[in-house]
């Protein structure tokens, strides 16, 4: 008798993107790309030898005399075109951020329009980029400061936020006349070769924007290279802390935006439906796979009983499933070897002394990388999951009796990324917001995005480097300041003066 096996499909090749086309990788190694909603391999992606990094940094370089040289007004019209060409097609990038990350079509929408809020923020790069001027400074001279570009400029990306992180990134450092290299994660990295095309067709210069795909080998090609003035990233503490170590060492320009652990305190006087609603939101959405989710609640006084049955209520409500099911709320984990990892800190609570409410292991739908939402009650400092960043959809509450404990828990964190508190008190939300320890603050709200206007980052463990992401300090980050003291011609002022300048 003869089986008949069916042939797998053929897997997508996803290349490294240089000087305006693909180049398909020389270095014989590559990575799986999987579909998380149903585990399987879709896709591979090549990665780059330290000679592919330093062919993408040289094209870089090629581009950059050129690319500083064009007007503001001509970088302007090319962000309004790349503003109108993402606008247009965000539904066709979220159906790549879905079948490759696994969140939900309508939260792969949000980040990209999130994203293009930046972008936006970018078309006014001629105003963004005006300085000072001071006429007649001292008699006859004028001081005057410009910001120039750095160079070739390189990001490197986590997959949590395939889309808009890179954008987060590139939008500013091109606006200001930089050229690009990007390594995004090698887990999730079709959206980063859909945007090179994107940035072709509005106009943008070949290799002004490059992509090398990778991992530890091309991350380590692009802190040691000399021919990158700046490195921004975002990823977990560890490799933050090493990038902005090792890039720093090189003499580069670092931002290094690590993990976060973030505590949401609900008072006694709060809306209970509001922070219930919020926690679910913000614990649960993308699978809890947000540097922004909220993964602690510090239920403060009395509020802690009727906060976790309203919390628990909502659970089962939860529509867990494909993200390309429009009906689906929350999707699976971007990997195998990750949902399991996540599924080890629920599994762990109860010996460690904790409380699972709703343990998410149970009831996971499909072959895909699913777990539910978790619910753990009884979590204290020196447990597990409490200590660690979980990235999942796995959500602790501890109990205080005061607000000044809550304030300690939450300042005794060694991340600082955001925090949120939920109250009705005017009073104690000022109080929140001037004694906290975190560089994005929620006041009834759970995921304070900072928007584009304003700048993006945390304090302690989850920045390192001074400069947060996008915004002005976006702007400050990928230039560097001149200033110029100029006299002209003036017979009036004319004098031969040994003497060490000075203002008159
Ligand atoms: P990650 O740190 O594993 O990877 C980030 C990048 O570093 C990827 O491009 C990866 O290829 C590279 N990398 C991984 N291991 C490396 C190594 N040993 N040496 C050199 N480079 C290496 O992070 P992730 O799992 O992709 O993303 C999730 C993490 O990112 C979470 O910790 C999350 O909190 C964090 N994050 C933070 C922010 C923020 O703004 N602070 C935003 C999004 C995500």
């Amino acid at each position: 008798m003869t089986e008949t096996i069916e042939a797998p499909a053929a897997l997508k090749q996803i290349n490294h993107w240089i000087g305006g086309r693909r180049v398909a990788g020389e270095s014989g190694r590559r990575g799986p790309v999987y579909n998380p909603a149903s585990g399987r391999q879709t896709a591979e992606v090549d990665f780059a030898s330290v000679e592919e990094i330093d062919r993408a940094v040289q094209t870089a370089r090629a581009a950059y005399e050129a690319w500083r040289e064009v007007s503001l007004a001509r970088r302007a019209e090319i962000f309004f075109a790349v503003r109108e060409l993402v606008h247009e097609r965000r539904d066709e990038v979220a159906r790549i951020l879905t079948s490759e990350h696994g969140k939900v079509l309508s939260d792969a929408v949000g980040e990209v329009t999130r994203g293009l809020e930046v972008i936006e923020y970018c078309c006014g790069l001629p105003t963004l980029l005006k300085s000072e001027y001071s006429e007649q400074a001292s008699t006859g001279i004028d001081v005057y400061s410009i910001r120039q570009p750095l160079g070739v400029v390189a990001g490197i990306t986590p997959f949590n936020f395939p889309a808009m992180v890179p954008m987060w990134m590139w939008a500013p450092a091109i606006a200001c006349g930089n050229t690009f290299v990007l390594k995004p994660s090698e887990k999730d990295p079709s959206a980063s070769v859909w945007t090179a095309e994107l940035l072709k067709e509005a106009g943008l210069p070949d290799g002004v924007f490059n992509v090398v795909h990778g991992d530890k080998v091309a991350v380590d090609a692009v802190l040691e290279h000399p021919g990158i003035a700046a490195v921004s990233f975002v990823g977990s503490t560890p490799i933050a802390r090493y990038v902005y170590e090792k890039a720093t060492s090189t003499g580069k320009r670092c931002q290094a935006l690590g993990g976060a652990k973030n505590h949401m305190v609900v008072l006694p006087d709060a809306d209970i439906d509001m922070a219930a609603d919020a926690a679910v939101s913000a614990a649960y959405g993308s699978a809890g796979e947000r540097c922004m989710a909220i993964s602690q609640v510090v239920a403060v006084g009395s509020v802690a009983d009727p906060l976790i049955e309203a919390v628990r209520e909502r659970i089962p409500k939860v529509k867990v499933g494909d993200g390309l099911d429009p009906s689906s709320e929350m999707g699976p984990l971007i990997t195998g070897a990750h949902r399991d990892k996540v599924a080890s800190y629920v599994e762990g609570a109860s010996a460690e002394g904790a409380t699972v409410l709703v343990d998410g292991r149970e009831g996971a739908p499909g072959e895909g990388f699913f777990l539910r939402p978790s619910l753990i009650d009884n979590v204290s400092p020196g447990m597990k999951a409490y200590e660690d960043e979980i990235f999942g959809p796995v959500l602790g509450v501890t109990r205080v009796a005061s607000y000044d404990e809550a304030v300690a828990l939450v300042n005794q964190s060694p991340f600082g990324n955001g925090t949120a508190i939920f109250t009705r008190d005017g009073g104690a939300a000022r109080r929140f917001q001037f004694d906290v320890q975190a560089g994005m603050v929620g006041i009834n709200v759970p995921i304070p995005v900072p928007v584009a206007y304003y700048s993006f980052g945390g304090w302690k463990a989850s920045l390192f480097g001074d400069r947060h992401v996008y915004g002005p300090e976006g702007i400050d980050f990928y230039t560097r300041g001149k200033v110029v003291t100029s006299r002209w011609p003036d017979p009036a002022t004319s004098a031969v003066d040994l003497g060490f300048p000075q203002t008159r």
